[in-house]
């Protein structure tokens, strides 16, 4: 089946279908609909770099939809997020406590203090932005890994998919055997 993923175009023959049946986040099979997963590949290199945006058919259960439109975060901004926290935690401490004998540990040594209750606050906030039982991720349950564009024009040539949920990765290999076989597809756990 010739998909329908938004503006990029796909190549000749390029064949994909997302099993539309089971949740692509928890993997349950009841009272799933299909929505639209906006999906960004973004490359950096030295000179520029380039984007490309999908709309993946992802199918979900109401409890998981909410996790379609969170894209799964990176390192570095994990990373940012800690600093952020640490240096907020900083800047209170600086402005609401006052300089001067007795001021505590928190006066004396602002940045020692604020970067440890940063990383606090922000292990609270990752255990909030947890995936829950028995859902696979708090972000989006479909990743695009890896895209091979023509060098010509543009289209594109493979998709290579990535997914939280190993029994919805299998049902994708299944149902995409043959585009799997030719090179078009890719399928691995995220
Ligand atoms: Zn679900």
């Amino acid at each position: 089946m010739h998909p329908n993923l938004g503006p990029e175009p796909l190549a000749e023959g390029f064949s994909l279908q997302f099993p539309d049946d089971v949740c692509a986040n928890c993997g349950t099979r009841s009272e799933v609909f299909v929505a639209e997963q906006d999906t960004r590949v973004t490359r950096l290199l030295p000179l520029g770099g380039s984007s490309a945006a999908f709309a993946l058919p992802v199918p979900t259960c109401l409890h998981c939809a909410d996790s379609l439109s969170r894209p799964p975060m990176s390192w570095g901004g994990k990373l940012a997020i800690t600093a952020l926290l640490a240096g907020a935690c900083a800047a209170v401490l600086t402005f609401a406590i006052p300089d001067g004998p007795g001021a505590g540990l928190a006066a004396r040594h602002p940045w020692v203090v604020s970067s440890l209750v940063g990383l606090v606050l922000s292990w609270v906030w990752f255990r909030r932005h947890r995936a829950e039982a028995p859902q696979s991720s708090f972000y989006q349950p479909v990743r695009i890994r890896r895209l091979q564009r023509q060098r010509l024009g543009g289209t594109i040539l493979a998709l290579h998919f990535g997914f939280t949920n190993k029994a919805y990765r299998l049902a994708f290999a299944r149902a995409n055997r043959e585009a799997i076989r030719a090179g078009h597809v890719g399928a691995a756990d995220a």
